[in-house]
């Protein structure tokens, strides 16, 4: 079988890519190294789907131990297990991208015919308030107190079921009901339909230039050594995925910003007890952002949430009796997390063996904001009534961003303005490796956004 394109990645981007590409007539193949799941047959609890569905188990770290990571690996990637809340990029951010790539079409009027595709074919809604759990009526409350502005988060989904009782926390190991707008359900089910191959369980070791295009390698289940090859590659394994396959693929010679300005909006969730269950897992346990333009000046934003018992475990503070006794008060826990936008870059290298090493420490600036995000978090739990507040050590980064920043100059970016690497025409890449910077906002529909102009630019070439 020959192919005209292969897409490497089966996540946000390479979803949406093998879609577009596909309903283009390209002759496409998707790889992906993780399983295909679908809603009948994702684990059916937290361990096994962290063991499952996560790189790693679900516990990667930075270099120094004080960020962990979560990243998917099954097919649809981090939108199978990813929270789908979907937001466009302010002004703020695409200007930040614009000075820092040189790439002219990074603007709101630019980029809002991408914006409207992908938003025209997913389903997408506010989380209306009828929906808000104990855990965003306690953090709407407390911002109306405070004088603080807050908006309803904007969710990838169809119907969840909520008034039938279901909980969305347990989606994040994949959505029982095919309501959550992951591309498993939608682009890459639209792009099977049209004619896409995918195989899956299909891990890429390598790729190499060839005359007549790319040549992959990989393994396929058991270890089985495969080749296979196609004029056009499209990397789309996310900022840690792409950067270490083109790595390990020995392209640092050639480019040598591969690897640098990695980010990640480290995120801290704190916990607050109170006298009355809160029942912070139950329903849409995500509904409600910051929306403070006094927040968005300093660097932070804050919205509801929670986690699973698990996750839940591993952040409180403590050992034995005392966590013990601080997990049985898990109905009684409120929780809003603080999100940082990130301005100094980490990077990301192998270690001898071949192992993807992240050097990410947080600078003065960053913990900065990470203190005045937690400051309005106190604030808004005592406004309410919390008799305790709990403040993990531990920060999370769930939107891994860079490691191939895009831009204009090959010397300090390794993407071009029409997705391909500088000087191999035959490689593109739009995933949430080319963020230039952090944007202080939920990455995935913008990553949407440019995985379809990224398609329009591949099939033009
Ligand atoms: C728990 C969680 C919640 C999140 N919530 C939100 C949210 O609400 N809103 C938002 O905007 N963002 C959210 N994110 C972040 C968002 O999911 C990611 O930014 C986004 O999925 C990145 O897209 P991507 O296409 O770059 O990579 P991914 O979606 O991660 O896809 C990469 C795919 O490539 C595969 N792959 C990697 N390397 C290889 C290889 N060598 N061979 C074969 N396959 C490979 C991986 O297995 C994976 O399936 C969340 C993330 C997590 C973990």
């Amino acid at each position: 079988m020959s192919y005209d394109c292969i897409i490497i990645g089966s996540g946000t981007s390479g979803g949406v890519l093998a879609y577009y590409l596909t309903k283009a007539g390209a002759k496409c193949l998707l790889l992906e190294a993780g399983k295909a799941f679908e809603a009948k047959t994702f684990p059916q609890n937290e361990m096994d789907y962290s063991a499952q569905m996560f790189w790693n188990g679900g516990l990667e770290f930075n270099t120094d131990v004080t960020l962990a990571f979560l990243r998917g690996k099954c097919l649809g990637g981090g939108s199978v297990v990813n929270q789908c809340l979907l937001d466009r990029f302010d002004d703020i951010a695409w200007d930040d991208w614009r000075s820092v790539s040189n790439i002219d079409f990074f603007t709101s009027a630019q980029m809002a015919p991408h914006y409207d595709e992908i938003e025209s074919k997913l389903s997408i809604q506010e989380i209306p308030e009828r929906h808000f759990n104990r855990n965003a009526q306690l953090m709407r409350e407390g911002f109306e107190k405070l004088g603080y502005r807050w908006k309803p988060l904007r969710r990838g989904q169809t119907d969840c079921k909520l008034d039938e009782g279901n909980d969305c926390i347990a989606c994040l190991g994949g959505c029982h009901r095919d309501s959550k707008q992951s591309t498993l359900v939608t682009f890459i089910r639209w792009a099977r339909d049209a004619g896409l191959e995918i195989w899956p369980e299909f891990h890429v070791a390598q790729i190499k230039t060839t005359p007549q295009g790319v040549t992959v390698v990989g393994t396929q289940g058991e270890q089985t050594r495969r080749e296979v090859s196609a004029p056009k590659v499209i990397l789309a394994g996310g900022a840690l995925g792409t950067t270490a396959l083109l790595l390990r693929s020995g392209f640092k010679a050639k480019l040598p910003a591969l690897g640098k300005g990695f980010f990640c909006h480290p995120q801290w969730m704190v916990f607050a007890l109170f006298d009355e269950p809160v029942d912070a897992h139950k329903g849409a346990f995500q509904a409600i952002k910051s929306d403070d333009p006094r927040f968005r000046a300093q660097g932070f934003k804050l919205e509801n949430v929670f986690a699973p018992p698990i996750g839940v475990a591993m952040l409180l503070p403590g050992f034995g009796k005392s966590h013990h006794e601080l997990m049985k008060k898990y109905r009684f826990m409120g929780c809003i997390e603080v999100s940082v936008r990130d301005t100094s870059p980490g990077e990301l290298r192998l270690d001898r063996s071949g192992r993807l090493l992240v050097h990410k420490k947080l600078s003065a600036e960053e913990q900065q904001r990470r203190q005045a995000g937690l400051a309005v978090i106190e604030e808004i739990f005592r406004a309410v009534g919390a008799r305790q507040i709990i403040v993990p050590s531990l920060g999370l980064g769930l939107h891994l961003m860079g490691g191939c920043a895009i831009g204009a100059d090959p010397k300090s970016s390794v993407i071009n303005e029409r997705f391909q690497l500088h000087g191999f025409p035959n490689i593109f890449v739009a995933d949430s490796s080319i963020f230039p910077a952090a944007p202080g906002i939920n990455p995935a529909l913008t990553i949407m956004a440019l995985s379809h102009r990224a398609s329009q630019a591949i099939l033009g070439a």
